[in-house]
């Protein structure tokens, strides 16, 4: 049997699946295996997770199974996050999740006036996501029928009690139906919190991420900045010269990177190697873990998908050839050396954008990770025009999420360029893993 956890296990409908496999998610993360079975059972749900969980498909998948489809012109659903920065981002996850559906969303915040959004409302909402105070101004001028309102998030609940948005939460809390559903979301639970739940949530069941603060003491952890794709590539061959690294898993974000360094491996004679990811079938996947289990491989290539649950010992060094999204899957993946008291090294490459997502698996595995200089045999290749794009447009996103008041020159820039060149811009592309 393959224990894989799977999207496929929620029962969404045809639609979100098809959305989900565009976005390359390919396997749920743990706030989802947790969470959306409770949400889509009805239960209030207390969710304790941080950003970079993939909280945020965690409860915009089961309200987009519950709205399912456009109907009538007032919210069903309600998603309340402190600030607009946040919204914005709540709002491309539902944009993309709900790709395939007919279902309408609406998003209000303050910082601009509020007359669009309330066209935008008037219109038809299924999904209405709103920072505090925008919600309650625009309520307050009598544009939000709440009644058909079933479903409350609130997203980000410790920074919105810090915000100080009690008294508007409060508000909000009155001039809604009583009888609903109750999601409250948090990185943190500070005691502030704890009393919210308690006040707001009805019998809640719990879906926590704690982060798993240790990571196994015999692993030697290891980190290289490698600026480009190329050059990390130049790096892995390097490394494969050394005849200790015997047993080695790599892993990539995405399959086509994961078949690409397959390909490459086996080309350079430096296998035997297999790859397995989401798209191959199971039997295939099984044979490559045997084999590799029976040491008949030297590297076994895979994405995030198979990280976890599989229970290989003797791994002499677990490469990250970059940086996963799902920070806990770091965890998981070095997991996979070190194991039954082996000694074991997890080398990981991270370009400029991912070294910020290292400070934030620092945080998570409350170690710092030692950075080592890229060898001086290494020639650093220079990087191609669109990674380049890539790299930059991450790290304006990055910005644009520490700094709400950071503008972010990339949008403006790129959709000037487009424009000139009077061409359709590729909608959302990057962003798919
Ligand atoms: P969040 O914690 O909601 O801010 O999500 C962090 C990032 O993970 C976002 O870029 C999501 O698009 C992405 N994401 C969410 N769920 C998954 C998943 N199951 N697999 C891969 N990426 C995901």
């Amino acid at each position: 049997m393959d224990a894989t956890p799977s999207f496929e296990n929620f029962k969404l409908n045809k639609q979100l699946l098809n959305a989900i496999d565009d976005l390359g998610y390919q396997k749920p993360s743990l706030i989802q295996e947790k969470a959306i079975p409770l949400i889509t059972a009805g239960h209030d749900v207390m969710g304790v997770a941080q950003t970079g969980t993939g909280k945020t498909a965690a409860f915009v998948l089961p309200i987009l199974m519950k709205v399912k489809y456009a109907q009538g012109n007032d919210p069903r659903a309600l998603i309340v996050a402190p600030t607009r920065e946040l919204i914005l981002q709540i709002e491309q996850n539902v944009k993309e999740l709900a790709k395939y559906t007919d279902l309408r969303h609406v998003a209000v915040y303050g910082g601009i006036g509020p007359k669009t959004q309330i066209e935008q409302i008037e219109a038809g909402v299924d999904i209405l996501l709103a920072t505090p105070g925008r919600f309650m101004d625009i309520y307050l001028k009598g544009h939000i029928n709440t009644k058909q309102i079933k479903t409350l998030v609130l997203d980000e609940a410790d920074k919105m009690m810090d915000m100080g948005f009690m008294p508007q939460i409060r508000k909000i809390l009155e001039v809604i139906p009583v009888k609903r559903q109750n999601l409250l979301f948090s990185a943190t639970m500070p005691e502030k919190v704890v009393k919210l739940s308690e006040e707001f949530l009805e019998f809640p069941e719990v879906a926590e991420v704690t982060p798993q603060a240790s990571t196994v003491s015999t692993i030697d952890q290891v980190l290289y900045q490698v600026p480009n794709v190329k050059t990390k590539i130049r790096f892995l061959e390097h490394l494969l010269q050394n005849e200790e690294l015997s047993r080695i898993m790599v892993f990539t974000k995405t399959k086509t990177t994961a078949d690409n360094v397959f390909k490459y491996l086996e080309r350079k004679g430096l296998g035997p190697v297999r790859v397995i990811h989401g798209n191959k079938g199971q039997n295939s996947r099984i044979n490559a873990i045997n084999q590799f289990r029976e040491g008949e491989l030297r590297i076994l290539v895979s994405t995030d998908v198979t990280a976890r649950g599989i229970d290989i010992s003797m791994v002499t060094h677990v490469i990250n050839f970059d940086v996963p999204i799902i920070y806990e899957d770091y965890v998981h993946r070095i997991g996979r050396t070190g194991r039954a008291e082996n000694d074991g090294i997890a080398i990981t490459f991270a370009n400029k954008a991912e070294m910020h997502h290292i400070g934030n698996i620092s945080k998570l595995i409350q170690q710092q990770i030692p950075e080592e200089k890229l060898p001086a045999e290494v020639e650093v290749a220079p990087t191609d025009r669109n990674e380049q794009r890539e790299i930059d447009f991450e790290l304006d996103q990055i910005k644009r999420k520490n700094d709400p008041n950071f503008k972010g020159a990339f949008h403006e820039k790129k959709r000037k360029f487009r424009d000139d060149k009077k061409r359709k811009p590729v909608k959302n592309k990057r962003r798919r893993r």
